[in-house]
């Protein structure tokens, strides 16, 4: 059993008992935690705002040792999610990612890239910027940073370059990326994607910060759909909030 500080993304809250919660945590230095908050249903209760769904918050959490659940002892809020005030599309990519984030990770697999990625995204879908190409971008490069990122530059199948020519190249769900058409033959779930969409997953999957420019609607609908797609291949199933996501481009 030890005392442990860290900074923490609220991913989930389920209600324990009349007085308490257990809530699910993304945190800096465990990952993703589970932990019981004594008191936090309370009126006026100690933890004040801080464990509301996409909070970030800084908290004391006493791990146990055996899998019992951990403690949540303090939290303390440094940032509220307030997107839902503004904007229904902006909350229900905030439900995406939040959900996305805990179904990724283990309970005690820390990486901070993954942290900040996840702080940047809810700051982007939490302020004006554009939160539907904030949620792809999260998207493609969380996978990468968790080892899920499709391949886009060589065959799954055999490794091979491929080709340039060609204004559509095969996609392969199941395989996890491109195939070359002497690869293609016999394989199931294939979609013949769009090479600039392949390009596109290719270049965000990669870039550290927000690419500067507006996504095209043509290209934001084929992304959506490839993508989306991709992550319930890798996961096994839907996530439940994904169809809340726009199929096409609005403004929000
Ligand atoms: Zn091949």
């Amino acid at each position: 059993m030890s005392t442990e500080q860290t900074e923490a993304i609220v991913l989930r809250v389920v209600e324990f008992s009349e007085t308490s919660l257990i809530v699910t945590l993304y945190t800096r230095h465990f990952g993703r935690l589970s932990a019981l908050a004594k008191g936090a249903r309370r009126p006026k209760g100690p933890f004040e705002g801080a464990l509301d769904l996409l909070a970030c918050s800084r908290i004391v959490v006493i791990c146990k040792s055996s899998d019992a659940l951990d403690l949540l002892t303090e939290a303390k809020l440094q940032r509220r999610f307030r997107a839902g005030q503004t904007s229904l599309i902006r909350l229900h990519c905030g439900y995406y990612v939040a959900e996305l984030l805990r179904m990724w990770t283990e309970n005690g697999v820390a990486s901070e890239e993954l942290f900040d990625l996840m702080t940047r995204t809810i700051e982007t879908i939490d302020g004006d910027g554009d939160a539907l190409t904030a949620v792809l971008d999260f998207e493609l490069r969380a996978m990468r940073l968790l080892g899920n990122a499709p391949a886009t530059d060589a065959c799954v199948g055999c490794g091979g370059a491929i080709e340039s020519a060609g204004a559509r190249v095969p996609f392969a769900y199941q395989l996890g990326g491109v195939l070359c058409p002497a690869c293609r033959g016999g394989q199931r779930e294939v979609a013949s994607v769009r090479r600039g969409v392949i390009d596109q997953i290719a270049v965000r999957q990669r870039s550290q910060k927000p690419l500067s420019g507006p996504l095209a609607a043509s290209d934001y609908r084929d992304l959506r759909a490839v993508v989306g797609r991709y992550v319930c291949t890798t996961l096994g199933m839907a996530p439940r909030t994904q169809s809340l996501l726009p199929a096409n481009w609005v403004a929000h």
